[in-house]
């Protein structure tokens, strides 16, 4: 199974993909994505719907923010969500995670343009997953950081597109051996999960802006 796990869908401000196009992508190329709005769950029902409609599986999730003193210090994906996790300090957000057997991936945590974790080792041994490749990091150097990192504390690595137009979906994905998503839950903790990483062109930074600005959209 190939799985892009970190993707947003036009109901997040700064992305332009309509649900729908998102998963006729992921049918025709074989993915399993994972929706991860930002700090919402609204995309849920929609996808829920759509994924019975294309029969396609979809894990649902959610980036959630860390937040200390009123401030983003970094960012947690949860996945096998079962509902919305509201953004709050660190310790609280894994264990929202993990009271409803969600995994926890701490995402670009060294990516200091887009909100690095603050005192990731704090936290090393809370995390499921990190993703160790992230296909809209600019700078390969936060990338690396984040590889050695995983493999210093020997955490899962992940590899995602970070999606937020249809033509950066599956630019980096996690494969493993699987036939269900519960078979490749338990491949993805264990770590054996082989990662395809490709960096999405510089321009998908100015689609962002655009989006957020309303001023284009996924037809
Ligand atoms: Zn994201």
């Amino acid at each position: 199974m190939k799985l892009d796990m970190h993707f947003h869908s036009n109901y997040s401000p700064d992305s332009i993909t309509l649900p729908k196009t998102a998963l006729k992508i992921a049918k025709k190329n074989g993915l399993t994505l994972a929706v991860t709005e930002h700090n919402i769950t609204s995309s849920w029902p929609v996808f829920k719907k759509l994924s019975k409609e294309l029969g396609v599986e979809v894990i649902f999730g959610e980036e959630i923010k860390v937040m200390e003193e009123g401030k983003c210090v970094g960012e947690i994906v949860g996945l096998f969500l079962k509902e919305f996790v509201k953004p709050a300090p660190a310790a609280e957000v894994f264990e929202a995670v993990h009271a409803q057997a969600g995994l926890a991936m701490v995402v670009h945590p060294f990516d200091i343009f887009r909100h690095d974790f603050r005192n990731l080792e704090q936290s090393a041994k809370k995390i499921d997953l990190l993703e160790a490749f992230n296909s809209r990091t600019v700078l390969d150097s936060h990338n690396k950081k984040a590889f050695e990192f995983a493999q210093k504390n020997k955490l899962p690595m992940t590899a995602n597109s970070d999606s937020h137009s249809p033509n950066e979906i599956g630019m980096a994905y996690s494969q493993v051996e699987a036939n269900t998503l519960e078979e490749a839950r338990r491949e993805l903790i264990k770590g054996h999960a082989k990662l395809v990483t490709r960096k999405s062109p510089i321009a998908v930074h100015l689609t962002t802006q655009l989006a957020k600005m309303n001023l284009i959209k996924d037809e």
